[in-house]
């Protein structure tokens, strides 16, 4: 998708610290930090939000999961743990129209999500 940034980050268009890839996934750090720990995991496709998803392209949320599962490992905050989070549609913040999950962790992050 033209002028989306993740798309262009996909592309390598514009630089960014990629911790992770596969066939349908790209996961690179968030460049505004909020944890020690800050992760974008983001399909290779071009789905504009969680609001988008059909039963024909919902199974990326499996791929997801499992890039998370993985990076937490590689980044070593498996045991620790991690909190996942995605943003869909104003109300609740979304800056960036490709879908993406935070991975957020490295500290502890209490108890509430806001
Ligand atoms: P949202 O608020 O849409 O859930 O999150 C968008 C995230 O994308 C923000 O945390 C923001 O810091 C991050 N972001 C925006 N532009 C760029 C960029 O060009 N590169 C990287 N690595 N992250 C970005
Ligand atoms: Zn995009």
């Amino acid at each position: 998708m033209e002028n989306c940034i993740f798309c262009k980050i996909i592309k390598r268009e514009i630089p960014s610290t990629i911790v992770y890839e596969d066939e349908k996934v790209l996961a690179f750090n968030d460049i505004q930090p909020v944890a020690p720990i800050h992760v974008l995991i983001v399909p290779k496709q071009h789905i504009e939000s969680v609001k988008k998803l059909t039963e024909k392209n919902a199974s990326i949320l499996m791929d997801i999961h499992l890039a998370a599962n993985k990076i937490a490992e590689k980044l070593g905050i498996s045991d620790k743990g991690y909190r996942l989070i995605n943003n869909c549609g104003p109300d609740a913040g979304q800056t960036v129209l490709h879908l993406h999950y935070h991975l957020l962790g490295g500290k502890d992050l209490g108890p509430k999500i806001i």
